[in-house]
């Protein structure tokens, strides 16, 4: 060994109170300690998990304790996973642990169970100078080679048992150990049916019982004898002849028996898959390819910092061909990629197509994985059996090994920012800095960038690679058209339902020609703001700019940022109509609507309400596809991952629900989806069109979406950033404070104001500004009560991470979405 020995570890604690600190601890001379093991210290009086973050000669403090052992030699985290759990605990102000444990194996967080062990009796001790309860204790432990603390616990009680243990332990008598507490892992069973006698003796037995007139117990025998073997149970569920009644009389007639499998858990099932080779790239695909694989990591020249691709292109436009091609060009190179969708996207045609590509070369990461599932997937990326691994935001922890390219798909989907806990990070910020940190290729794809990414791009951060139309010629090449419908014209002219004249008339045709509809909604259930039905005008507030939203406890109208209020007005301030006070729609109305307007449309809702089981989604979608219903009626679910041939219409019946948001971004995701809504019409030959209903048919959003025209949005877009002073041209941070009782969470929330105001002003910071306080957007969650401050500037996480936030404060740096 060279130089010093590295005698102490920094460790990251699990323990809540552990914060973003590490811990010293000094390495017994016996351990062989590295960094990204998972080791037990003691902490105060207990034993916890702790992941070696450093190895240092010198420890921090003075006075440290020691590692108490090694849960696992073979570290969890590589040196890289261990630099970025520190990079987002310090970007995203959260607790140390809860960034390692992003990366940690699933299961991974359980407690520790204490053994109790001999390593010998000196042969001079004198048993008399030991109690009873020591003696009786030290033969248990002998008899047995090790006793766990637990079983010590019940026979001698909590108390006595951890007294005579530690008096073991300090003569020298006994020594402690630590294991974890198994992972419950079931394995995964399927029930089988088949023949319990000769097929001969079953066939004279069916005659008997069809002349016994059970007939259904004679035709599942049948069924039976003429299967080449056992058959799973779920297959007779499937068919007519299923009867509980007549395999339970079978069995226990003897003639049938039902047995338990145990089966393998294989997440992708390659039955059906069949291997694929890359296509021939279109023109515009290879001048983007061309680009991407002189930045992949060989191809690179001079420079070593790791380029960042924004792959900008219609739906169809031929981006995931890019991905697969640049993929199988890093793993030419020995290495290996990550590829991330919206968890919504995770379906089996995606990852299907991914391996095919990749022939039982591709993990499966996602939420819908049982926790076995998981930690096995786990264990093989680590042990670099994948390629590839795909998976929906946690996926970018991913233990995969020499990675070489990371791909965002959808880059701009909000869910790939985890907002309701900590770290309360962004993937595509934490993909990058694991690309800098790798010397990997980031590719982030989208048919309609994040503002802030396009502005990133535009500036030069990003290589901006452009594909402005769908691949296959012919068929379904062109967008559909799109018509804006002006609500206020309806009203004016008499017509007082959710449907215009043109939407009803166009579902009307679409069903008398047998083909589908979808009616989109952008938010699920009512809206929050309200509106002058007669002109559209909505109130909003005068500093902020936002939709004011409107409180039915007090009948009065509050802005989310500032908390400016106002009384509802009696009648509209722009065309003095009394009926000021329409409060948009849901998913619900709309279906009660269509069914008075089409009576003879079958119709479905798919919303999050319908949608809480498991794999109703694939139901829903399974119906739908199979024509069973016409008309489909949903929110953002819908926007995504439906490509049928059969839908000729879709109606955005408001579009307003969401522009009119408290929320600076509201125009954009108002863009994004419905641009994302009119891929949906049209896939097929049968081409198709888009209505879009609205009060301001002039907005720039809705404008640009039902041109299809990306940079005429991005333009008025970035313009307005710019006057606002919202990001890109600044960063914000969100602090909200949550209480039963909503008072107390205003006054605190104001000694908050107060106490960064005072620090503001005394560091001397003067691009950084205080919004707030205000009731947060969703006021109150799962009984609690709930206050913002928003901090707005170049670098607000630079003075929120040198100040101690107290208890009940939970901070979002960059935040997304209103929570
Ligand atoms: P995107 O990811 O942008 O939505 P895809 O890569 O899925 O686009 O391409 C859309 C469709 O066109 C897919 O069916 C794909 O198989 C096909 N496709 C993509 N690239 C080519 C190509 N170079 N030649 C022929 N078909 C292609
Ligand atoms: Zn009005
Ligand atoms: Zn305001």
């Amino acid at each position: 060994m060279v130089g010093h020995r590295m005698r102490y570890a920094e460790v990251s604690v699990n323990s809540p109170v552990a914060q973003r600190r590490f811990f010293s601890y000094a390495i017994p001379p016996d351990l062989d300690v590295v960094v990204g093991q998972a080791v037990w210290v003691p902490f105060g009086d207990k034993i916890l998990q702790g992941i070696v973050l450093e190895l240092t000669p010198y420890p921090s403090v003075e006075e440290t304790k020691e590692i108490a052992g090694i849960i696992e030699s073979r570290p969890l985290l590589s040196p890289f996973h261990v630099l970025l759990a520190c990079w987002i605990s310090g970007h995203y102000l959260s607790p140390l642990f809860d960034a390692v444990a992003l990366m940690l194996p699933p299961g991974f967080e359980r407690k520790a169970l204490t053994f109790i062990s001999i390593p010998s009796i000196p042969d001079d001790l004198d048993l008399s100078s030991l109690t009873q309860g020591q003696r009786h204790v030290l033969e248990l432990v002998q008899r047995q080679g090790k006793v766990g603390l637990k079983q010590l616990e019940r026979i001698l009680g909590k108390k006595k048992a951890q007294t005579i243990v530690s008096q073991l332990v300090r003569r020298g008598l006994a020594v402690r150990s630590y294991e974890l507490e198994k992972v419950k892992v079931k394995p995964k069973m399927v029930s089988y049916l088949h023949l319990a006698v000769e097929a001969d003796e079953a066939q004279q037995e069916a005659t008997r019982l069809r002349e016994r007139r059970a007939n259904k117990q004679a035709d599942l025998l049948n069924f039976l004898i003429r299967q080449p073997r056992p058959l799973p149970l779920a297959e007779v569920r499937k068919s007519a002849l299923y009867s509980a009644a007549a395999i339970k009389a079978l069995v226990s007639k003897g003639l049938v028996r039902m047995e338990q499998v145990e089966v393998t858990r294989e997440p992708i099932s390659y039955e059906g898959i069949t291997p694929s080779q890359p296509l021939t790239l279109s023109p515009a695909q290879e001048s983007a390819w061309q680009a991407i694989r002189s930045g992949l990591p060989w191809g690179r020249k001079g420079s070593t910092l790791s380029p960042v691709f924004l792959l900008h292109g219609v739906t169809g436009s031929g981006k995931t061909e890019i991905y697969l091609q640049a993929l199988a060009e890093i793993v030419k190179q020995g290495k290996r990629g990550i590829v991330l969708v919206p968890e919504i996207a995770l379906t089996p045609q995606t990852i299907e197509r991914f391996a095919s590509r990749f022939f039982h070369k591709v993990a499966v990461l996602h939420s819908q994985l049982s926790p076995g599932e998981q930690f096995d997937e786990w264990r093989r990326i680590r042990d670099g059996e994948f390629d590839v691994v795909i998976g929906s935001r946690s996926a970018i922890f991913a233990p995969q090994p020499d990675l070489g390219l990371i791909v965002i798909d959808e880059e701009h989907e909000w869910t790939y920012k985890q907002h309701d806990k900590s770290p309360r990070y962004h993937t595509r910020d934490v993909a990058i800095k694991l690309a800098e940190l790798t010397g990997a290729v980031v590719i982030l794809g989208s048919a309609t960038p994040d503002v802030e990414t396009f502005y990133r791009a535009q500036r030069g951060d990003y290589q901006l690679l452009q594909l402005p139309e769908r691949v296959t010629p012919g068929e379904g090449a062109f967008l559909p058209q799109v018509e804006i419908v002006d609500l206020r014209e309806e009203l004016k002219a008499g017509n007082r339902s959710l449907f215009s004249r043109s939407l009803s008339q166009s579902v009307a045709e679409a069903l008398a020609n047998r083909e589908q509809v979808i009616l989109f909604l952008n938010r699920r259930g009512t809206a929050s703001f309200i509106q002058c039905r007669n002109c559209g005008f909505v109130l909003r507030c005068k500093r902020c700019e936002v939709a004011l939203t409107y409180h039915f406890a007090d009948d009065m109208l509050v802005c989310h940022q500032c908390n400016y209020r106002v009384p509802v007005p009696q009648v509209c301030p722009q065309c003095l109509s009394p009926r000021v006070k329409f409060l948009g729609i849901g998913t619900q109305k709309v279906e009660q609507e269509a069914g008075y307007t089409f009576p003879q449309a079958r119709l479905l809702r798919w919303d999050s309400d319908v949608t809480k089981r498991k794999r109703s989604h694939e139901e829903i979608l399974g119906k739908f596809r199979a024509h069973k219903a016409d008309v489909l009626i949903g929110t953002q679910m819908i926007a995504k991952g439906l490509d049928l041939p059969l839908i000729t219409l879709v109606g955005v019946v408001s579009a307003d629900t969401g522009l009119n948001l408290p929320d600076f971004r509201a125009g954009e995701r108002t863009f994004q989806l419905l641009c994302q809504v009119a891929g949906r019409a049209g896939r097929g030959s049968l081409g198709g069109r888009v209505i879009i209903q609205t009060y301001s048919p002039g907005h720039y959003a809705i404008q640009a979406a039902a041109k299809h025209d990306y940079a005429s949005f991005y333009n008025t877009e970035i313009n307005y950033r710019r006057q606002l002073h919202n990001p890109p041209f600044s960063r914000l941070a969100c602090l909200t404070y949550s209480h039963r009782n909503d008072a107390l969470c205003q006054r605190e929330a104001e000694r908050m104001r107060n106490r960064l105001t005072e620090e503001i002003e005394s560091r001397g910071i003067a691009d950084l500004s205080l919004i707030g306080p205000a009731p947060a957007f969703i006021h109150r969650l799962r009984g609690r009560f709930r206050w913002q401050l928003i901090l707005r500037g170049a670098e607000p996480s630079a003075l929120l991470s040198q100040i101690p936030i107290p208890q009940g404060w939970a901070v979002d740096i960059d935040p997304v979405g209103l929570t």
